[in-house]
C-alpha cells in the first residue's frame, strides 16, 4: 500500500493540508504501507522556495515523515512531455489553437443557453502540430469511483471538458501531472481535499486512456472556522510553523487535527500510536469540520501536563532561544518544566516563565514595587537576606521554614512575606511556589535579588 501528500508550494502548509498529510499517513502506518511526499511545483510563477521551506518544516516539525520524496515535479517534466507525445500519437490527445476570442464567445454563447462552459471539440479532426494540448475526453458513457469518505461518484462523459493538459510552451498541467506521478509513483490511494473532486472523473479518464491501474479515493471535507466560514487567516494562525511559534505542542496539534472529521466515541485524546491503531478512511466525516482554538489550547495544556520532561526540553530550546534563554544559565531546565507545566497553557507562556530562572534583571514591575516594596516591607526583607545567608542546605523545604519563622517573629500573614518576596525573585511578580522557585533559582541569585529590592525600597525615601 502507497499513499502521498502531494501540496504545491503556493501557499504555506496550513491545517486543511497538514490534515490530508495526517490521514494518509496515519492510513499509510495503519496498512504498513510507504508515504510519498511530493512537491507539485509546475506552476512556476507561483511556487516558491520559501513555501517549500515551510512545507518540509512543517512536516518535519509534525513529525509526518516519509519513505520517499521530497519529489518535485519540476524536475519531470520530461517524463510529463513523453506521455502527452503518446496520448498525440495514440489519438487521445490533439493540438488547439483556438484563441481566447473564440473560447470566451464559446463560453458567452453556453452560458446564455444555461448549459455548462465547455470545449467544443472544434479542434479534435484538425489534425494541427502546435498550440495548448487538449485531451479528448470520450463522448459517451460515465466515469464512475467510490470514495472512500463520500461513497459512490458517477459522472457522464457529456459533462466532462476536454481538458488542457499542456499549455502552448509544453508545460504539462496538474491533471496531467498528477495521473502520471501517482501512476509512476505506485500510488494506490490518493487522499485529498474534496476541492479536487471534479478532478477525479478526467484524471480517471486520463487514467483509463493509458491503461493504468486505477488508484482509490479519498476526499476530506473542508474546515471551516467557528462561525461556519471556510477557515482562512482571519480566523488566526494559518501557517502550521505559526502553531509551533505560539507555542503549540505538535502532538497537540496531530491530535487537534485528527478530531476535525474523524472520531471515535468521545475519546478526545489520542497518542499516535491509537491514531494509527483507530483512525478508518472508512469513518471521516461527509460533513466539513469547523475550527476551535480553545480546543486546540485544552488538548496543548493536556499534552503539556502528561508528555515526557524530555520531550518538551526539545521543544521547549526553540521558545528559549527566541527569548535569548541559555538553559546553563541556571538550574537543570528539567526541574523547571516540573515547576511551571501546571501553569502554562502554551511553550510560549513556559519560556516566558523559565526567564526568571535563567535571566538576571535590573528593575522590578513598577506597579507592583510601588504596592509591595513599601517602607514596612524592608525590615521582612532584610530578615529574610539574614536568615536565607545561613541556610546551608538549599531546599524549599528549608526556605519555607524560614519565611513561616518570620511570619511568626514578626506575627504577620505569609503574604506580608511571600508577596514582596515573589516580586524581588521574579521581577514581574509571576511565579509559582516561592520556596520551590527560590530554591531553582538558588541562593546567590535569591539573595541578591532581595538585596536589589532593598535597594530599591532605600531609594525610594
Ligand atoms: N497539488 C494539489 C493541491 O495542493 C494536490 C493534488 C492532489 O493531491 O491530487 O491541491
Amino acid at each position: 500500500m502507497k499513499s502521498r501528500f502531494a501540496p504545491s508550494p503556493t501557499g504555506h502548509l496550513h491545517i486543511g493540508g497538514a490534515r490530508t498529510a495526517l490521514f494518509a499517513w496515519l492510513w499509510v502506518k495503519k496498512n504498513q504501507g510507504e508515504f510519498v511526499l511530493r512537491i507539485e511545483d509546475t506552476d512556476i510563477d507561483r511556487s516558491s522556495k520559501k513555501f517549500v521551506e515551510d512545507i518540509l518544516q512543517g512536516m518535519d516539525w509534525l513529525g509526518l515523515d516519509y519513505e520517499e520524496g521530497p519529489i518535485f515535479q519540476s524536475e519531470r517534466i520530461e517524463r510529463y512531455k513523453s506521455v502527452i507525445s503518446t496520448l498525440i500519437s495514440t489519438g487521445k490527445a490533439y493540438y488547439c489553437d483556438c484563441s481566447k476570442e473564440r473560447l470566451d464567445s464559446l463560453r458567452q454563447d453556453l452560458r446564455k443557453k444555461g448549459e455548462k462552459p465547455k470545449y467544443d471539440g472544434y479542434c479534435r479532426e484538425r489534425e494541427l502540430d502546435q498550440g495548448v494540448v487538449r485531451f479528448l475526453n470520450p463522448n459517451e458513457g460515465q466515469v464512475s469511483f467510490e470514495d472512500y469518505v463520500r461513497g459512490e461518484f458517477v459522472f457522464s462523459n457529456s459533462e466532462l471538458d476536454d481538458l488542457i493538459i499542456a499549455r502552448s510552451d509544453g508545460s504539462p498541467t496538474y491533471n496531467l501531472t498528477v495521473v502520471v506521478d501517482d501512476h509512476d509513483m505506485g500510488i494506490d490511494c490518493v487522499v485529498r481535499g474534496d476541492d479536487h473532486i471534479n478532478n477525479t472523473p478526467k484524471q480517471i479518464n486520463i487514467y483509463n486512456a493509458l491503461g493504468w491501474k486505477l488508484p482509490r479515493f479519498a476526499h476530506v471535507p473542508m474546515i471551516l472556522g467557528n462561525d461556519g466560514a471556510r477557515l482562512s487567516k482571519r480566523h488566526g494562525a494559518i501557517n502550521i510553523l505559526s502553531y509551533r511559534d505560539e507555542g503549540i505542542l505538535p502532538k497537540a496539534l496531530l491530535n487537534y487535527i485528527v478530531r476535525l472529521g474523524w472520531s471515535h466515541g468521545n475519546q478526545e485524546l489520542f497518542s499516535i500510536e491509537e491514531m494509527i491503531d483507530l483512525f478508518d478512511l472508512n469513518n471521516i466525516n461527509k460533513a466539513p469540520a469547523s475550527f476551535d482554538y480553545d480546543k486546540l489550547l485544552w488538548l496543548n495544556q493536556n499534552y503539556i501536563q502528561s508528555v515526557e520532561i524530555s520531550e518538551i526540553v526539545s521543544l521547549l530550546q526553540y521558545h528559549l532561544e527566541s527569548l535569548s534563554i541559555n538553559s546553563l544559565d541556571g538550574p537543570n531546565l528539567k526541574y523547571v518544566i516540573e515547576n511551571l507545566r501546571d501553569r502554562s497553557k502554551t511553550l510560549v507562556e513556559m519560556a516566558q516563565g523559565c526567564i526568571m530562572f535563567y535571566k538576571d534583571f535590573d528593575s522590578f514591575d513598577s506597579e507592583l514595587a510601588k504596592r509591595l516594596f513599601k517602607e514596612e516591607s524592608k525590615p521582612i526583607l532584610e530578615d529574610l537576606v539574614g536568615k536565607l545567608n545561613i541556610v546551608d542546605l538549599w531546599t524549599a523545604d528549608k526556605i519555607r521554614s524560614v519565611i513561616n519563622e518570620i511570619c511568626k517573629k514578626q506575627n504577620i500573614g505569609f503574604g506580608k512575606v511571600g508577596q514582596p518576596f515573589r516580586l524581588a525573585l521574579s521581577g514581574d511578580g509571576k511565579s509559582g511556589s516561592i520556596d520551590k522557585c527560590a530554591e531553582l533559582v538558588g541562593k546567590d541569585r535569591t539573595l541578591s535579588r532581595l538585596k536589589m529590592a532593598i535597594n530599591y525600597i532605600e531609594s525610594q525615601s
